[in-house]
């Protein structure tokens, strides 16, 4: 990285650290934003926001410029044997809800039960985040995660729990702090055997 670089010839004084432009229509509608919601946008403290509303925008959302299913596609078929529940649990993330724009946070608990392939654990929170990254609603969140180990992994069960707050619940409307949604897909062997949700829902402390 030579953005501090002054010989360097893409070096801008005014964007030292390279940060991606934000267009003036896109500013322009946080500016309208920001009169609607009852404040004056050319005020000294909120001169610079149009930009890095914008910027900020561009990481939440992310997500719209990958495919999570890319995380997925190196497999290690070498199980050694292994054929119990593969969890990873308590994998923070956030998200914004496309009703509101407003931020989802929580946990998910993600399993499955391998049947051949088996990928690196980090691979799931970043499936997760891949879909995260965009607006959403937590349903279909826990439907895309789920399905996208499900197609490419091909277990033999698949598990994703998400427990979520939602800024559109907790800091407007009913204004209920502290309560949480959780929503759940199973597939496979989590669907239709009892037993196994049962094992999985218990370590993931259900
Ligand atoms: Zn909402």
């Amino acid at each position: 990285m030579n953005c501090l670089d002054h010989d360097s010839d893409d070096f801008d004084p005014d964007n030292p650290l390279n940060k991606p432009d934000v267009p003036e229509d896109v500013q322009d509608a946080i500016r309208t934003l920001i009169r609607w919601a009852g404040d004056d946008p050319e005020r000294e403290g909120l001169l610079d926001t149009p930009k890095r509303v914008g910027r900020a925008w561009l990481e939440y959302c992310r997500g719209y410029g990958e495919d999570p299913a890319i995380h997925l596609s190196r497999v290690f078929e070498e199980v050694g044997g292994y054929d119990e529940i593969v969890l990873l649990k308590d994998i923070p993330f956030q998200s914004a809800c496309e009703h509101h724009m407003a931020p989802i946070t929580g946990k998910a608990h993600i399993a499955y039960l391998p049947d051949r392939r088996v990928v690196g654990i980090s691979k799931l929170a970043r499936v997760l985040h891949g879909f995260a990254s965009r607006l959403q609603v937590q349903e279909r969140l826990t439907a895309e995660v789920a399905q996208c180990i499900w197609d490419n992994l091909e277990p033999q069960g698949v598990a994703v729990v998400i427990e979520a707050q939602h800024g559109c619940m907790t800091g407007r409307g009913v204004k209920t702090h502290g309560v949480e949604m959780v929503t759940s897909r199973m597939l496979g062997c989590f669907l239709e055997d009892p037993r196994s949700r049962k094992e999985v829902m218990s370590l993931m402390g259900y």
